[in-house]
């Protein structure tokens, strides 16, 4: 019997998304309804230019790296018996076989491109034929010679790996439908539930990421069992359960069970995804309580744990969470996957709560962590995201694996390579992360260049052209296509770095201030909103208990974090030797910020540390400041967000 003759009633899955073009979240309830990925799509500008490089190259260069790799013959390797010898890439390596097919279901999903969806029914062939009768699908454990299935959960990965599989499942079952993928990741699904369920393993995953899938394949299949499954999961973490490791049971959150803890802590990835899957699991069940405690976690993470970028974990040895305000920029690790992990989990509580801050949160993660990894042309990425580079990096073979942070710059691929196929499936669905429904009408929580057509839930129909430079110019049109004629409500985040933003409707202007504003009215094809959020730059002190950082200011534009990079100065000057006055002017000339430096050059190699500073600024130098998404093109460079400030 093949899988293909597995032909499941029982699990059929919702077809509602396929012709929205799916999306990557669908609470059961909740203050506001996700759109799908053909009800919102990018225009030309800022996020569409990123998804297309997506597209066009990101997607090829993964399956590239994969095969060339050997993570997707280990799945030919499992089918053949030459495992383990045949065995290739890390413990993980099946996870990014898994999510390249999500990212490539989501493209599929928004495009409908048929070559795109041929190569995905390609790899998933070669996928489900190494799936176990069981159900149980790992290329690196329970054949002769591997360790035993699920003799390894602190460190073996197979749910983290099932997880992927599965959320690659749900993007298939809710953009195409009732396919082999989908089969694949159900048959899993089962199987987890099979062994780890009351009756089974009473323990966990080292690595969360199983929790938010099954949620979300409950959501797809409205099988009850996955969701309580994935409660389970919830419930038992933070029962030490795992066993201690060198980084203590925080690292993978078995320390404290989810609703007692304060702060997201530990592994930064691992924290993110545990926590969306907790939303999830709150979300479904009723659960305000657990609901609740993951909103004060969230809080006090952005208010303590999380850098200017929207970057999280600041520990290189465990990619960890630091302590509260422990957030050096030249140590910041800010991985790709934690920024990745950060918004889906404040996606999941702003669909649950409404509340603009999540989404505030989302786009200065978007800004500054995720559109900062990848290279123009989509094919080298960063794994880290420090802040502060002092010593220009070598740049990275272009046509080799490197370990996973050891480079400065952007590289093709990694030893460890879970960022560039979380971008890809991030891209892939990004439009879905722009705006959502309720009763009463829109919401417009990220600005870009987009058309949006949608229904309410009432049957009525709405069409939206959004017309933005953003983020480089703060003036948001917002045309209105299609509308019923009884009053709706638009309601438009204003994000918190905003000062003197402005709204005209009817051609009336009203000041509007950071949170959110509702037009409610009738409104008339052809009128159009206009939003402006004035971006100028500006600067942006931290709070003193940033011990790293007191006596630095960065530099702020809209939602851009911006950064001095060695390339822009004089050759001889060093970056260490630039300070500011806090009072200093930036110039803006063409999107460019320009400010005043003073430089100072450093006194010898003397003992560092004495009874007096001096305090004398040096001569004075303008530099042009740069988009921090944009550094490091231009070759290995010194860098720096956070810049010393001097009195005078
Ligand atoms: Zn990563």
């Amino acid at each position: 019997m093949t899988i293909n003759d597995v032909v499941r009633a029982d699990a059929v899955p919702e077809t509602s998304w396929i012709e929205r073009g799916g999306t990557p979240t669908a609470p059961g309830t909740g203050r506001l309804r996700p759109l799908g990925l053909r009800e919102v799509i990018l225009r030309p500008g800022f996020w569409q230019e990123r998804q297309q490089t997506n597209q066009s190259a990101s997607l090829a260069h993964i399956e590239h790296w994969l095969e060339r790799a050997g993570w997707l013959g280990n799945f030919d390797a499992a089918v053949q018996d030459r495992l383990p010898a045949a065995r290739r890439g890390r413990e993980f390596a099946d996870s990014e076989v898994y999510k390249l097919l999500e990212a490539m279901a989501w493209e599929y999903g928004r495009t409908g491109d048929e070559r795109l969806d041929a190569r995905l029914r390609a790899i998933v062939a070669r996928v489900a034929a190494a799936q176990e009768p069981d159900g149980y699908l790992n290329t690196n454990f329970g054949r002769p010679g591997q360790q035993p299935r699920y003799s390894d959960l602190e460190w073996g990965h197979e749910l983290y790996c099932y997880g992927h599989l599965i959320q690659a499942g749900v993007a298939r079952a809710r953009t195409s439908g009732h396919d082999e993928l989908v089969q694949v990741a159900l048959r899993a699904a089962d199987h987890i539930c099979d062994t780890f369920g009351p009756d089974g393993i009473a323990s966990v995953c080292g690595h969360p990421e199983i929790e938010p899938a099954l949620v979300e394949m409950y959501r797809v299949t409205g099988q009850r069992r996955y969701l309580d499954q994935a409660r389970l999961f919830v419930e038992r973490r933070g029962r030490q359960t795992l066993d201690d490791i060198e980084f203590g049971r925080a690292y993978f959150q078995d320390d404290i069970p989810v609703r007692e803890a304060g702060v997201l802590r530990g592994h930064a990835v691992r924290a993110g995804y545990l926590a969306a899957g907790a939303v999830d699991v709150a979300v479904e069940t009723g659960d305000t309580e657990l609901l609740d405690a993951l909103a004060r976690q969230w809080r006090t993470t952005v208010a303590r744990r999380t850098y200017l970028t929207g970057g999280m974990g600041s520990r290189h040895q465990d990619e960890a969470f630091g302590e509260d305000f422990s957030l050096p920029a030249d140590r910041a690790y800010s991985e790709t996957c934690a920024g990745i992990g950060s918004v889906m989990f404040s996606w999941r509580l702003l669909l649950a709560q409404g509340d603009p801050r999540y989404a505030d949160l989302i786009e200065r993660t978007l800004f500054n962590v995720i559109a900062t990894s990848p290279s123009d042309d989509g094919t080298r990425f960063f794994y880290t995201n420090t802040l502060h580079q002092r010593v220009p990096g070598i740049d990275p073979p272009a046509d080799a694996l490197v370990p996973r942070a050891a480079s400065s710059l952007r590289a093709p691929w990694f030893a460890v390579s879970c960022c560039p196929t979380n971008l890809a499936r991030t891209f892939a669905a990004l439009a879905a992360y722009l705006a959502t429904t309720d009763d009463e009408g829109i919401q417009l929580h990220q600005y870009a260049a987009a058309s949006l057509e949608t229904t309410l839930p009432d049957g009525r129909g709405i069409g939206l052209e959004i017309d933005t430079e953003y983020p480089a110019d703060g003036h948001i049109a917002i045309r209105i296509v299609r509308t019923p004629q009884a009053p709706w409500t638009l309601t438009l985040r204003i994000p918190h770095w905003t000062t003197d933003a402005t709204i005209e409707v009817d051609g009336r202007l009203s000041p509007v201030s950071a949170g959110s504003v509702q037009i409610r009215r009738r409104f008339t094809a052809g009128e159009v909103i206009v939003l402006v959020l004035p971006v100028r730059a500006r600067l942006t002190m931290p709070d003193p208990r940033i011990d790293a950082i007191r006596g630095c200011a960065a530099v702020e534009r809209g939602p851009i974090v911006f950064c001095l990079e060695s390339a822009d100065l004089p050759s001889g000057v060093p970056l260490d030797t630039l300070s500011m006055n806090a009072a200093t002017d930036l110039t803006e000339r063409d999107g460019t910020v320009v400010a005043t430096f003073h430089v100072k050059p450093a006194d010898g190699d003397d003992w560092p540390y004495g009874g007096v500073v001096p305090t004398e600024p040096g001569a004075s130098l303008p530099v042009p400041l740069l988009p921090y998404h944009r550094w490091a093109r231009r070759g290995p460079s010194s860098m720096r967000v956070w810049i010393p400030v001097h009195d005078g």
